[in-house]
């Protein structure tokens, strides 16, 4: 079914822009801030007119944060990149 794998295909180009641009902004926040409390707001990599509104945690330099454009951008970071990969995954299963 040619439809389904068109639609499969989609879905997985989403899942993976998410993923890059997920991955874009934690790698940004870790250079800027590394394992110290801190809070911003950088713009959004992903729809380009959305603000990433975000946490790290000091403890353990873990990161989450949203953007405010709906359906876009949002993350919790657990103990490995899998569990990031994770929640989008399920977001868009
Ligand atoms: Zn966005």
């Amino acid at each position: 079914m040619p439809g389904i794998t068109v639609k499969r295909k989609l879905r997985e180009g989403r899942r993976n822009r998410f993923i890059a641009a997920s991955i874009k902004v934690i790698d940004h926040i870790r250079e800027t801030y590394g394992k110290s409390d801190a809070s911003g707001e950088i713009a959004c990599p992903l729809c380009e007119v959305g603000t990433v509104r975000f946490v790290v945690n000091g403890f353990n330099g873990h990161t989450r944060g949203y953007c405010g454009t709906r359906g876009c951008l949002r993350w919790v970071e657990g103990i490995t990149w899998l569990s990031i990969a994770t929640d989008v995954i399920h977001k868009f299963a």
